[in-house]
This record gives structure tokens, sequence and C-alpha cells, in this order.
């Protein structure tokens, strides 16, 4: 199939060129020309393990091109597909001016049948404004599908859940779109569900609200834990074995951040208003998720008292492990808090610190890990990047000025850390000596 994306980011870019390596012939555009220079040169914009080398394949092998120009997309492609942002408004709406000016764009270039497949994460019935919009603004009154195929890969893990996804979903509205549609996602060999776009359009929303609330039940009991001295990755594998609920999302952290559970989350919240719903549930995972990030701030103050020049490392920038993405990361916002009470910090990540500097000045970046602890009053653990439990921590423990560490992601052994000597405080569990 020819296939066009607009919006080539962390979604757009990966869909592109995984549709590319199954053999589709992809045109990925963006409006970002520094960004499509980029790619253009054999460049990649962001970090997403195994991308580097399917792009790089895929644009050799003349299947994947990198355009400025939608309707150079529009006009070559018979399905064309939205991945642009769906950014929170003030109020916790979403802001659809983007999707709104590509159906423009899309309309203005379009002069035959398309289908236009939406993959951004938008409202339900956000699918009949797109198509409604195409309509009245293409002069040249063809006729276009607007279908919906909400997108669940994840960042860090993104190539690997597209070429795999546990289903694809695809909403229609006629049965028109459905055998390209189907043809597109043939070589995935997955299950593939169709409904009204409706229905597509909800499972999005509904599925990442689930999963936050998820994150931040286990939150919760691990509020429960502190307070009775049980260990919260003991209740959560009891738990996670029962095949009802499963272990996935059972981690006790200091909450859940990134570019879609908390604007997702708060969207569903405004949609589920809109539709006469008041979501209460949804309001409380969002409550549980900011008091999660208090409670561990008010741990660090409560042991050290002043932060005012005092020394703490930060491990973990992204706002999770194998991306650098930094967009409503925890561990930025921390950075901000400590940074705000007067501390002096010394950071590391193993990806996110260029996107970082942009943002989080004056403070002093460590390329090594097992660096970031020399001097500090503290150190604190905010990304569960995997490499992390390699820290070298007999060395951390001499070089610190005091031996504590502040665990946002229960990544190390109560017992062994106690053994080595640091104070250690993470997230519902503690020593029980
Ligand atoms: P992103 O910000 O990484 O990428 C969006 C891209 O669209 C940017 O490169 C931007 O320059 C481009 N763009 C904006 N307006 C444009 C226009 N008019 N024409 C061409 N390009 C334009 O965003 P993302 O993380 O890829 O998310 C895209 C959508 O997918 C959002 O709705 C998001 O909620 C959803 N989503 C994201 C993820 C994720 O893990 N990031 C997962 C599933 C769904």
């Amino acid at each position: 199939m020819k296939i066009t994306i607009i919006g080539t980011g962390y979604v757009g870019l990966v869909t592109g060129t995984c549709f590319a390596e199954v053999g589709h012939k992809v045109i990925c555009v963006d409006c970002d020309a520094a960004k499509i220079k980029l790619l253009q040169e054999g460049g990649v914009p962001i970090y997403e393990p195994g991308l580097e080398e399917l792009i790089q394949k895929n644009a050799a092998s003349g299947r994947l091109a990198f355009r400025t120009s939608t309707r150079e997309g529009v006009e070559q492609s018979d399905v064309i597909f939205i991945a642009v942002p769906t950014p929170p408004l003030p109020d916790g709406s979403v802001d659809l001016s983007f999707m709104e000016g590509v159906a423009r764009d899309i309309a203005d270039a379009m002069t035959s049948y398309k289908i236009v497949v939406d993959k951004s994460t938008v409202p339900v019935k956000t699918g009949e404004k797109v198509s409604e919009t195409i309509r009245r603004y293409c002069k040249s009154r063809v006729e276009v599908d607007v279908v919906s195929n909400p997108e669940f890969l994840r960042e860090g893990f993104a190539v690997e859940d597209f070429l795999k996804p546990d289903r694809v979903v695809i909403g229609v509205r006629s049965q028109r779109p459905v055998t390209a549609l189907r043809e597109i996602y043939a070589p995935f060999n997955c299950p593939i569900i169709v409904t009204d776009i409706h229905s597509a359009e909800l499972i999005k929303h509904a599925a990442n609200s689930f999963l936050a609330l998820k994150i931040s039940y286990i939150n919760a009991i691990s509020v429960l834990c502190e307070a009775s001295g049980a260990n919260v990755q003991e209740v959560a594998n009891g738990i996670g074995m029962d095949h009802r609920i499963g272990r996935a999302f059972l981690d006790a952290s200091l909450g859940f951040g990134g570019s879609c559970f908390p604007k997702d989350l708060s969207a569903f919240i405004k949609i589920s208003e809109q539709l006469g719903y008041d979501f209460g549930l949804l309001k409380e995972v969002q409550k549980i998720n900011a008091q999660q990030m208090d409670r561990f701030f008010k741990k660090i103050v409560d042991t050290l008292w002043v932060l005012k020049e005092k020394t703490v490392g930060v491990l973990g920038l992204a706002f999770k492990q194998n991306t650098d993405d930094i967009r409503m990361s925890p561990a930025m916002e921390l950075c901000h808090r400590l940074r705000k009470e007067g501390a002096i910090l010394r950071v590391h990540d193993p990806q996110a610190m260029e996107k970082a500097k942009a943002v989080l000045p004056n403070v002093t970046y460590v390329s090594d890990m097992n660096s970031v602890a020399d001097g500090c009053d503290a150190l604190v653990v905010a990304t569960e990047w995997p490499q992390f439990k390699k820290l070298d921590l007999d060395r951390v423990r001499k070089v610190m000025t005091h031996p504590i560490m502040f665990d946002g992601r229960n990544m190390f052994d109560l017992e062994e850390m106690e053994r080595l000597g640091f104070i250690y405080k993470s997230i519902g569990r503690q020593c029980q000596s």
C-alpha cells in the first residue's frame, strides 16, 4: 500500500518506519523542517531502541521517505494516517487544533478518494468532526472515509510493540475502508478488531485510564504498606499472580508521568463530563498520583531537613526507562522541586540529558552514572533505567558525604542496602530490623 503519515514524532515515525519494514511504501510528513532535514540526512530525532537501524534500512530501500509537504504526501498515497499532537488545554480538555489544521490541509490537497486514519489519541466523536471538516474544505468534491486506529505502543518499546501488537483496533463508519486497513495490518499477524468509530476512539482513552488506575491503586496500597510494615512488592506479586488481575502496572513508584497518561486521564475526565458523567474514580486516580510525588518529596525533606545548599544526585530524567522523552516526567518535576528549595543538583540519564538541558539549567550533568553520587548528601533514583541496578553501590556509598538514598522506583534490595550501610528509603517497603 502507499501510505502517508502526517506528524513524524514518537508515534508517526515508528508507525511509518514499521509500515515500511513490512513492505508498504511510506512518506512521513512533518511541518518541522529541521526534523525532516535531519531524517533525510540519516539522523534520528528521538531515542527508541531498534528504530535507527530500521529507518536506515528502509530509507535505503526506497520504501521510506521524509517530506515537509502534506500536499505531496496526500497526492502520492491512498491512505493517510494522522499522528499529530493532541495536547491538553488548561482546563484538561484536548487541544484539537493540530487535528483540525491537518484535516484542512488534507482536504486542500485531495483530488481523489482517500482513506484518512486517525492515530492520534482523540476524544470520542472526533472522527465525525475530521470527516465533516475534510468534506467542507475539499474543493474537488471527492469522497473520503475517516477511520479511527488508536495506537497503543509504549515509548521505549515502541518498535517491538508496533511490530507485535496485542491487537489492532479499527473504527469505521462504513465497511468501505476495512479491506485496505486489513491489508495494511495483515503482515503483523495480530488480532484485528473492527468496531464502530466511536468505540475505537473510546477504547484508547479507556485503556490508558485503566493502566493509570492500576498504578494509582498499587501506589495507594504502598501507603498502607508503609503504615503497616508490609512490603508493596510482595503484595503486588501476591495479587498479580491472579490472572484476572495480572502483575503488569503494579509497581509502586513516585507516580506516573509522560506525554500520555496525565493528559489522557484529564481528557477522559473532561470528555465524561461533557457526556454527562462525573468520572469521580479517575479524579481519585489523579489525586493519588499527585499525592505520591508529594509524599516522596516529603520523605526527602523529612530526612535532609533543609535542602538549601545540600548536594543531591538524581539518577534518571526521562519519564521512564528506554526513552529520551522528558515530557511530564516525574523525575523532572522532582528536580524542579529540589532546585526550588535551593538544592545543588548532580543529574544523570542515559538518554535524556540533551533534552533536559533546555529546560533544567544550573545543574551539573554527569555522564557516568557512578560519578553522580560524588560529594552528595543524598542520591535519588527517579527513573527505572535497568542499568541503575548495576550501580557500583560500594563506590557510591564511599564517595557520598552521607550515604542516603531515596529510591522512587524500588530498584534495590532492602537487606543489601542496609548491609552496605545506606540509609535507604523506597516506596511502600522498609527494612524489618
Ligand atoms: P510528537 O509531539 O512526538 O509528534 C508529533 C509530530 O507532529 C511533531 O513532530 C510535530 O512537528 C508534528 N506536527 C504537528 N502539526 C503538524 C502538521 N500540521 N503537519 C505535519 N506535522 C505536524 O507526538 P507523539 O508522542 O508522536 O503523539 C502523537 C499522538 O499520538 C498524540 O495524540 C498522542 O497522544 C498519541 N500517542 C502517543 C503515544 C506515545 O507514546 N508518545 C502512544 C500512543 C498514542
